[in-house]
């Protein structure tokens, strides 16, 4: 079976790492160069958690956390660090309640933590008065930049051919196959994975997809001592009901990454730039500071990035209406890192078996029609 991912970010490494593993002839197309920073799943690191406000999601996250250890036990490298991770916000939220409820339905062992309790675990956090912290002793960070490269280069190994600088201009089905038209020529194929991200719109405007391409961006801000915030020292953590969230030092970079999920405006990925915000990167400080101590003043670094949104917040993982050799991979509406070695797989395996797999289909194109 021959099978060409288009797209070679989070989601489309991953489904060409698998489609190699499972001894396909698979092609990949990126449009840039492995690792660029023009799309979504360029930094350092990516927050991983079982932690979601609904159990759809708390629930595809054991399937997803197998698949990175899948993933790591091929390469034989650390992707996915584990420190913990601490949900915190009034007792009275409903995101953080609805979190709650989500990891008592999965099963999912947490602890609920006091101001004073998380103080002693943590002393670098105060969640601040009033408020109550999840802890989750699985949460932790991977390291995206890696992941990336990674999969790509095992892909090779095992057998993928990678076009880098090649875009993919359409895509065409006729007589059992399916055509990819690139902008240096074409290439027929059994089956085809669409991982094109911010991009997914433009490529398969047929489809109508009502998604918004939104700017985001992380800072990382200096301390005091860097000692104090090293993974399991410090957690990663999210804030509600403002979605703030942060990580320990991964390593890679000085002084500790923060970001907010909302804020940044609709942006045209096809512009050369990626511009970063002030405004946000002050904010996003200040309110680091409220919850963190040991932390400098100091933004010292900052880096945009693109988010592309379906209406309520879920993936596409779907066939092309009418056909059983086009999947659509995509909208992973700035939270899908950690679900994208295994979307890689189920786009994989839809490839071969011509079907969605159980449980997906909360991920259907079907819902926006
Ligand atoms: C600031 C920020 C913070 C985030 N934090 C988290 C987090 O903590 N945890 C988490 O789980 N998720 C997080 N996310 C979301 C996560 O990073 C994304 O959901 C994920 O990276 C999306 O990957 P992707 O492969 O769909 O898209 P992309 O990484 O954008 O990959 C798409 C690729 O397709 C290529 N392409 C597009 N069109 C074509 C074409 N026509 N021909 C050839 N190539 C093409 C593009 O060049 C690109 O390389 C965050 C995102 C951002 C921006």
């Amino acid at each position: 079976m021959r099978i060409a991912i288009v797209g070679l970010g989070a989601a489309g490494s991953a489904a060409l790492l698998e489609a190699a593993r499972a001894g396909f002839e698979v092609v990949g197309f990126e449009q840039f160069e492995i690792g660029h920073e023009l799309g979504s799943s360029h930094g350092a690191s990516r927050l991983i958690r079982r932690t979601y406000p609904d159990a759809f999601h708390s629930r595809w996250m054991g399937p997803a956390y197998e698949a990175w250890a899948r993933v790591e036990a091929l390469m034989g490298e650390e992707l996915f660090v584990k420190c913990g991770g601490l949900t915190f916000g009034p007792e009275d939220d409903a995101t953080l309640r609805a979190t709650c409820d989500a990891l008592v339905d999965c099963g999912i062992a947490h602890k609920v933590l006091s101001r004073e309790g998380v103080a002693e675990r943590f002393p670098a956090v105060d969640i601040g008065k009033g408020a109550v912290g999840i802890y989750q002793a699985d949460s932790g960070f991977l390291r995206a930049d890696r992941c990336v490269r990674s999969q790509v280069e095992a892909a090779k190994k095992l057998g993928a051919v990678v076009h880098e600088r090649c875009e993919v201009i359409e895509i065409v089905e006729k007589n059992g196959g399916v055509t990819v038209v690139t902008d240096h020529g074409s290439e027929r194929f059994d089956a085809v994975v669409v991982t094109a991200g911010p991009w997914v719109g433009r490529l398969l405007p047929g489809l109508r997809l009502p998604l918004r391409v939104m700017l985001r961006q992380t800072i990382y801000l200096g301390v005091d001592d860097e000692g104090g915030f090293t993974p399991g020292e410090f957690p990663v953590w999210i804030h509600h009901p403002t979605d703030h969230y942060g990580f320990p030092s991964d390593g890679v970079l000085p002084g500790i990454k923060v970001a907010w999920h909302h804020g940044g405006p609709e942006f045209d990925p096809s512009l050369p730039d990626r511009p970063v915000m002030e405004e946000f990167s002050d904010s996003v400080r200040d309110h680091a500071r409220k919850h963190v101590a040991g932390l400098t003043g100091e933004v010292v670094s900052a880096k945009a990035c693109l988010y592309t949104v379906t209406p309520d917040e879920r993936f596409i993982l779907d066939f092309v209406p009418g056909s059983r050799r086009q999947i659509v991979c995509s909208g992973c509406s700035g939270h899908g890192f950690k679900f994208s070695a295994l979307l890689g797989e189920l786009a994989v395996v839809m490839a071969r078996d011509g079907r969605v797999p159980a449980n997906a289909e909360p991920w259907s194109l079907a819902r926006f029609r």
